[in-house]
Order: structure tokens, then sequence, then C-alpha cells
């Protein structure tokens, strides 16, 4: 299978990274009120930072959303560093794509609240791993029931804490 074929969003490279469990129950369109809370916020975080800054938000085949383009690079707009790897992920893949379809830019994380930016280039090593992570995406969404949970760091600020934890606390 071709990997364009797996029709892989930036976001579900994402969650990849951060956890199995939110990957399918997204997929699979188990949704809750909070996690509109958190879109919001996102939406404010980006009209407020970079308001001013010329920016506009690309869409590519329907699965990958770039906030900026700038030059040589391309640019995602993130509240925190607290999920860098999975950040970075998902702007290799956004990279990845691009590769494939003859555009080679180089990526920027932006981060306003910490006035952080890092950068990042996509390199031979990625090309071979990127389409492994796809094939995993693919086959956690096909599995018939979600992956077990597992306490992380992150569980707190993850819109499915309620329908994970929410009563096992103690
Ligand atoms: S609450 Fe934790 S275990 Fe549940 S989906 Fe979110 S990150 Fe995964």
């Amino acid at each position: 299978m071709q990997w364009d074929d797996l029709k892989v969003t930036g976001l579900q490279v994402q969650y990849l990274k951060v956890c199995e469990r939110k990957l399918w129950l997204h997929a699979h369109q188990i949704g809750f009120e909070d996690e509109y809370d958190k879109v919001q916020q996102g939406k404010v975080l980006h009209e407020t930072s970079y308001q001013r800054k010329k920016s506009k938000e690309v869409l590519i085949d329907n699965l990958i959303q770039i906030d900026l383009m700038d030059g040589d690079y391309v640019g995602e707009v993130k509240s925190s560093s607290k999920m860098k790897e999975a950040d970075q992920a998902q702007l290799l893949y956004y990279l990845f794509i691009l590769d494939q379809m003859g555009i080679q830019r180089k990526g920027k994380i932006h981060y306003p609240k910490e006035k952080r930016v890092d950068e990042l280039e996509l390199t031979e090593q990625d090309k071979q791993e990127i389409p492994k992570w796809l094939a995993q995406i693919q086959k956690i969404i096909l599995l018939e029931k979600p992956p077990i949970k597992k306490k992380l760091k992150y569980c707190t600020k993850c819109a499915y804490y309620s329908f994970c934890w929410v009563g096992e606390e103690g």
C-alpha cells in the first residue's frame, strides 16, 4: 500500500506519539465537550499571536493543514512545548508530504507563549520511518476496541480524561 492511500492527518500523527488510545477514540469520533474548549483555545492563540504576521493556512489534499509558509520554511504554532516530540512528528509528516510532492522545506515550530522557535529538517532516516508511523496508525484505527489506557502525564490535559479515568482517581 502506498503511504498516501492511508489518508493520515497531521493530527493523527500527533496522537500516535501522545497516546494510541487517544488516536483510536478520536478516529472513532468519540468526542467530548472539553475537546471543544481546547480547539477554541488553539484558535485564540492563533489569532492573538499571529494576527499581525503575514501568514496563511494551507490545506493540502485534506490531510495536512499548515499554519505558516514563509520562504524555505513551513511552520506550526503550538501553545506549549510539553509535547514537543509529538509536535515534531506532526511537522516532520508535513515536510514528508511536501517532499513527496517535490517541495523541499524546513520546519519551524513556534511556541509563542514561551517565546521559543524550534527548527527541524526532514532527514533520510525520517523518510524511512514516517511510512512506518502511517502503517501503525492504520493498524491502531482498525482495532475493534480502543488500546488499553495507560496513566500518562498528559492524561489530565486530555479531552478523554473523564472517559478514561473518572471514578478511578484515588
Ligand atoms: S486520558 Fe490518557 S489514556 Fe485516556 S486517551 Fe487521554 S492520554 Fe490516553
